[in-house]
C-alpha cells in the first residue's frame, strides 16, 4: 500500500497550480491543491482580470469625447467608482467559483489553508495537519513589495490595494516603470485622477523596443499623465488626508495616494525551502530545470515563483507541461523564447520577438520597417494620437524577428503575429499576405520601405 496520502500536492491555486492540478488529476493522479487566499490566484483575483476591467472602465472617458466628432452629444456623463468596484467584485467572485468547480470536477481535492514544506514528501497545513505526497509542486506566485527602508513605506499602496480603494484620490503618484505601473497610470488618468508616474530609470518599460517605449511615453504625456524619469522617492509623510512624496531631486508632490509598482518578489518566504536544502536565487525565486524540477527529485515549481517569464499563459503552460511530464508519461518543456505579450497601457502595446537592440546584438544585418500614422477613427474624433508599427527583420534570411505595435487592439494583433513569427515567417511572406481593408493591421503587410 502507498505510504503517500496524495500523488501530487500543489501549493497555490493560481494560474500554474490550478492547471497542473487539473491535468495531473485527469492523468489519474490523486491530487490536493492548497490555497491560502482565494482560488484563481493573482491573475483572476488581483491581476490581469480586474486590471483589464479597470482599463475598459477608464477608456470610456476618451470614447465619450471622441463620439462628439461622429455626431453624438454626450453631455452629463458621469462615473461612479462604487458601481465599478461592485461589478468587478461580482465578476471576480464568479470566476473564483468557476475555478473551484473546475478543480473539483477534475477530481482534485481543494484545501483552503496555507501549506509549507516539511521534507521532500511532506507538507504541513496551517491547521497543523501533515500530509505526504509523492510529488510536491510549488506554485505560490509572487507579491508586490514596497522597499523595506523607504521612510513612510506604510503610507504607500500596491496593486493589491488599488483594486479596493474606498474612493478615487484627486491625485496619485505611481512609482515604477514596468507594465503594471504604466497600466495603472492609464487607468487612474482615464478615471479622472491627476496622475504622476515616477521612474528612476531613463525611460519607462525597460526591456521593450526603444521606439515603442518612446512612443508610449509621448502618447501618455499627451493624455495628461506627468512622467518624471531619473528620480526616486526619498520619503513619504502623511499630509492632511493624503500624503506628501519627497523625491530624490528635492521636489515634493502632494497626493491622495502613492502606489508602488516597482516589481514583485517570489512567494518563498516561510515556505520551508530550507527544510529540503533548496537555496533559491538571490531574488528569492526557486531554481528549476527545463522540466520545472528543483534540485530535489520530488519537488517541482512553476509560475512566478520561479521568476522565469512572469505571465499567466506562461505559468499555465509550465503547469501543464509539468503534469504531462510527471503523470502523463510525456516529457514536455516550455519554450520561453518567443512569447507574444500585451501591455494594456493607453495606447495599448502588443509585441512579439526581438527588439531592434536585441536583434542588432545577435544578427549581422538587421532591417527595420516602421510606420507611424493617425488611426482612421481620429480623423473624425480629432484626437491627437498616433499609432506605431515596427517590424524587425533579419537582413540575411528575411525572417521576421520581432513585431512591435502601439495603438488600439495592439494586444489582439500580437497574438496573431505570434503565430506568424513562431512559424518563422519571412518579410516576403508578410508582403504576400493580402491586406484587410480598412484596418490598422493592414500596415503590417504593406510596409515596403526600410527605415534608415
Ligand atoms: C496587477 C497585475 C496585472 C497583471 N496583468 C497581467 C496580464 O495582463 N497578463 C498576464 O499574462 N499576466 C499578468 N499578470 C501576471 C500574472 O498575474 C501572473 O504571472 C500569474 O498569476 C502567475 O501565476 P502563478 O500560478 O505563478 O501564481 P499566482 O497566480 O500568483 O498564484 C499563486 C497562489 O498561491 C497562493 N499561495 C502562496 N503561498 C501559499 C502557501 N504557502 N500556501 C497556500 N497557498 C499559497 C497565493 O495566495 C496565490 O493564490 C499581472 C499581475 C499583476 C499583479
Amino acid at each position: 500500500m502507498s505510504t503517500f496520502d496524495y500523488d501530487l500536492f500543489v501549493i497555490g491555486a493560481g494560474s500554474g497550480g490550478v492547471r497542473a492540478g487539473r491535468i495531473a488529476a485527469k492523468h489519474g493522479a490523486k491530487v490536493a491543491v492548497a490555497e491560502e487566499y482565494r482560488v484563481g490566484g493573482t491573475c483572476v483575483i488581483r491581476g490581469c482580470v480586474p486590471k483589464k476591467l479597470f482599463v475598459y472602465a477608464s477608456k470610456f472617458a476618451e470614447e465619450f469625447e471622441d463620439a462628439v466628432g461622429f455626431g453624438w452629444t454626450t453631455e452629463k456623463v458621469s462615473f461612479d467608482w462604487d458601481t465599478l468596484l461592485e461589478n468587478k467584485d461580482k465578476e471576480i467572485d464568479r470566476l473564483n467559483k468557476a475555478y473551484i468547480r473546475n478543480l473539483e470536477a477534475a477530481g482534485a481535492e481543494l484545501i483552503l489553508e496555507r501549506a509549507t514544506i516539511v521534507d521532500q514528501n511532506t507538507v504541513q497545513l496551517a491547521s497543523g495537519r501533515k500530509v505526504r505526497a509523492r510529488y510536491i509542486l510549488v506554485a505560490t506566485g509572487a507579491s508586490p513589495f514596497i522597499p523595506q527602508h523607504l521612510p513612510g513605506r506604510e503610507l504607500a499602496i500596491t496593486s493589491n490595494e488599488a483594486f479596493h480603494l474606498e474612493r478615487l484620490p484627486r491625485r496619485i503618484v505611481i512609482v515604477g516603470g514596468g507594465y503594471i505601473a504604466v497600466e495603472f497610470a492609464g487607468i487612474f488618468n482615464g478615471l479622472g485622477v491627476e496622475t504622476v508616474l515616477l521612474y528612476r530609470g531613463e525611460q519607462i518599460l525597460r526591456g521593450f523596443d526603444d521606439d515603442l517605449r518612446n512612443h508610449l511615453a509621448a502618447e501618455m504625456k499627451k493624455k495628461g499623465i506627468e512622467i518624471r524619469t531619473g528620480v526616486d522617492v526619498a520619503e513619504i509623510v502623511r499630509s492632511g488626508d493624503g500624503v506628501r512624496v519627497t523625491l530624490t531631486d528635492g521636489a515634493a508632490i502632494g497626493a491622495g495616494q502613492v502606489m508602488y509598482a516597482t516589481g514583485r518578489i517570489p512567494n518563498t518566504f516561510g515556505l520551508g525551502l530550507e527544510n529540503v536544502g533548496l537555496q533559491g536565487t538571490p531574488h528569492g525565486a526557486i531554481n528549476v530545470d527545463a522540466y520545472s524540477k528543483t534540485e530535489v527529485e520530488s519537488i517541482y515549481a512553476v509560475g512566478d515563483v520561479t521568476n522565469r517569464v512572469n505571465l499567466t499563459p506562461v505559468a499555465i503552460r509550465e503547469g501543464h507541461a509539468f503534469a504531462d511530464t510527471v503523470f502523463g508519461n510525456k516529457p514536455t518543456t516550455v519554450n520561453h523564447s518567443l512569447i507574444p505579450t500585451a501591455v494594456f497601457s493607453q495606447p495599448e502595446l502588443g509585441t512579439v520577438g526581438l527588439t531592434e537592440a536585441q536583434a542588432r546584438s545577435g544578427h549581422a544585418k538587421v532591417d527595420i520597417y516602421k510606420t507611424s500614422f493617425r488611426p482612421m477613427k481620429h480623423t473624425l474624433s480629432g484626437r491627437d494620437e498616433r499609432m506605431l508599427m515596427k517590424l524587425v527583420v533579419d537582413g540575411e534570411t528575411d525572417r521576421v524577428l520581432g513585431c512591435h505595435i502601439a495603438g488600439p487592439d495592439a494586444g489582439e494583433m500580437a497574438q496573431l503575429l505570434g503565430i506568424a513569427v513562431t512559424c518563422g515567417a519571412t518579410k516576403a511572406q508578410f508582403d504576400a499576405t493580402m491586406a484587410v481593408h480598412p484596418t490598422a493591421a493592414e500596415e503590417l503587410v504593406t510596409m515596403r520601405e526600410k527605415s534608415k
